[in-house]
């Protein structure tokens, strides 16, 4: 699983790590937000379930999940 911020998309007005600050953070002055976890395993549906919930929460959708087996790597 890799968690993808679209910088393009990002507004940076923080709404992600206000409701997960161990997931996410901010990466640059303008508030654009970066996801913290390396390595992630597929199988930890609690995480998943976090990382789906900010994204729901997202008004830009800028936070995708890909789950692909190319990104179990
Ligand atoms: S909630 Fe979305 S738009 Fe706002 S900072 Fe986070 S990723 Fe960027």
């Amino acid at each position: 699983m890799k968690v993808l911020v679209d910088q393009d998309r990002c507004q940076g007005h923080g709404r992600c790590y206000a409701i997960e600050p161990d997931l996410f953070e901010p990466v640059d002055d303008d508030g654009h937000s970066g996801f913290l976890p390396d390595g992630l395993s597929a199988n930890d549906a609690d995480l998943l379930a976090r990382v789906a919930e900010v994204s729901a929460n997202c008004p830009e959708q800028a936070i995708t999940i890909d789950e692909s087996e190319s990104a179990q790597r």
